[in-house]
């Protein structure tokens, strides 16, 4: 009798996780690391959970650093690629997570907080993107690693089809993301590259903090959540694991909303 285990899904694979010392990216880093990829774990502010992440992957038996640098910042951009092609070798898969909100009803708004949420949102996927493909391009096919050349996941939102009152630079930049990644995976698909979305509902870290803290503040968002719970990071990192995976390589162009069925509309289940 033969005894057959399955490989980890991303065995030898090389990872970047921008926004990996929190939240959906700290989750994220630790379940690649988990399915065998070695890990860069990007951060710009919050050094020690980036270091403790690092620790938590490398229990898995793989590699991984913490790297700082603002998704924003062309330059720390490119020097943070640069650096994990000479300590990795190359990258297979660019999970380009790192947001923020800067909340103002819109009148009040300001250029800053408009910009800032631009920048980092938006801005700073198309940096990731653009330095991972290049290093994508440069190094071709490995048919021993993955069946594609490379794996851009996105980290969206449900923001990107739900408009959000009070939320404009939120809303616009995740609005951004969504026709950043289609015509980005329109325009890789050809030479072997899969870029695709992930849209978090209501996920429990701490940009949202006010949304589920208090039990009256949960109440009122499980109202908006046809599966009735409030999302955990992990639900995140497991579709952004199956998405960078072979599994999932037919998947070109595609966002992956999870999000216990907030795009459903739900106010129409009782309602209309
Ligand atoms: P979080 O816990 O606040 O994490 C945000 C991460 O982004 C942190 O690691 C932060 O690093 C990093 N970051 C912020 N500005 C950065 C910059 N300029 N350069 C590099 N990294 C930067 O929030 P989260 O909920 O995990 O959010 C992660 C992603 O999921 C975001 O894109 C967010 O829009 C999206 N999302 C979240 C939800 C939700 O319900 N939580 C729903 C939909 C979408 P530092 O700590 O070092 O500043």
């Amino acid at each position: 009798m033969t005894t057959e285990t399955t490989p980890p899904l991303l065995r030898g694979q090389k990872a970047l996780v921008t926004g990996a010392n929190s939240g959906i990216g700290k989750a994220t880093a630790i379940a690649l690391g988990r399915a065998g990829a070695d890990v860069v774990v990007n951060y710009v502010v919050g050094a020690e959970d980036a270091a403790d992440v690092v620790k938590q992957i490398e229990s898995f038996g793989v590699r991984a650093y913490a790297h700082e640098a603002d998704v924003a910042n062309e330059d720390q951009v490119d020097e943070m690629f640069a650096h994990m092609v000479s300590e990795f070798g190359t990258i297979d898969v660019l999970v380009a997570n790192a947001g923020l909100q800067r909340d103002a009803a819109f009148t009040d708004m300001t250029m800053a907080q408009w910009q800032k949420v631009i920048d980092v949102n938006l801005t700073g996927q198309f940096l990731c993107a653009r330095a991972a493909t290049k290093e994508f391009l440069r190094r071709g096919l490995v048919p021993e690693v993955s069946r594609c050349v490379g794996k851009i996941v996105c980290m969206s939102s449900v923001h990107q089809i739900i408009p959000w009152a009070g939320h404009v630079n939120y809303a616009s930049s995740k609005g951004g993301v969504l026709m950043m990644m289609q015509t980005l995976a329109q325009e890789l698909a050809p030479h072997g590259i899969r870029v695709n979305a992930v849209a978090p509902g209501a996920i429990k870290t701490p940009i949202n903090r006010s949304a589920w803290e208090t039990p009256d503040a949960e109440k009122s968002l499980l109202e908006l959540i046809p599966y009735r719970r409030v999302g955990e990071p992990d639900d995140i990192a497991n579709a952004v694991t199956l998405l960078a995976s072979d599994l999932m390589d037919y998947v070109v162009g595609t966002t992956v909303y999870v999000d216990g069925g907030m795009t459903l509309f739900p106010g129409f289940a009782t309602g209309g």
